[in-house]
């Protein structure tokens, strides 16, 4: 499989954090920023790195920014440079572009012009630190869909230890599956009904949303 291509444009908090991932990750970054300062600073960092203003669509294409795989564009502040190369990226023919969205406003143009996946990091991560505020038990958690999601939940209520599965009837009591269970160092994929639960267990379940933050708040 040949490697995928990735080309960040704005080096701002959230792009230059996307940029440090993606190199970690092993990925070849392209990353584009119209500050000088901003780009020496990454020189060393990722594969290359271009001074540019992404707003003059020539050098977009001069970079050749459609032969890239992913294209993340990651400016801010100024919506209207956001909207412009958004637009622009999408019409040069980029498979994947994920781009960063002030307000709600700005996220449903960005989904209008085709952008494949509109971010808003802020809120995500409000919302994030919000549900571990109200369950401390709720490790993680991932939307597979408005309703559904994935959640890693510590089992902390003492009722629930030593018992299987099937005894604690858990999917018709909770309305969730549970997929794995992580105890110490072990995962166990697929428990099957006679599967006991522990304290201090961490149970990656999946089911509807209300459902699963019911079973976390239970345990608090
Ligand atoms: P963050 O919250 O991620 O820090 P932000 O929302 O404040 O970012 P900005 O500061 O507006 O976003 O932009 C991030 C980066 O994008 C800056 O480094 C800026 O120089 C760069 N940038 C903004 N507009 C352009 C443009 N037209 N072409 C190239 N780079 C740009």
């Amino acid at each position: 499989m040949t490697k995928q291509t990735f080309a960040i444009i704005g080096l701002g908090r959230f792009g230059s954090s996307v940029c440090k991932t993606l190199v970690d990750g092993g990925a070849e970054v392209l990353v584009i920023d119209r500050s000088e300062t901003k780009i020496n600073n990454y020189k060393k960092i990722a594969t290359q790195a271009i001074i540019a203003d992404a707003q003059d669509e020539n050098a977009l294409k001069s970079i050749g920014i459609r032969n890239f795989d992913h294209v993340v564009v990651a400016i801010g502040e100024d919506i209207q440079a956001s909207i412009l190369v958004s637009m622009m990226v999408k019409e040069m023919g980029v498979k994947h572009v994920t781009a960063k969205a002030q307000n709600k406003y700005h996220a449903r143009v960005l989904e209008k012009l085709g952008v494949d996946k509109v971010v808003r990091p802020e809120r995500e991560m409000g919302k994030r630190i919000g549900k571990s505020l109200l369950s401390k038990n709720m490790l993680d958690y991932l939307n597979l869909s408005p309703n559904i999601q994935v959640a890693e939940i510590k089992v902390t209520e003492p009722a629930l230890a030593d018992k299987d599965l099937a005894k604690l009837r858990f999917r018709n009591h909770y309305h969730l599956n549970v997929i794995a269970i992580k105890r110490d160092d072990d995962i166990i994929i697929s428990p099957r009904a006679d599967q006991e639960l522990k304290l201090n267990d961490s149970l990656l379940v999946v089911g509807q949303t209300a459902d699963v933050d019911r079973f976390s708040q239970s345990m608090n």
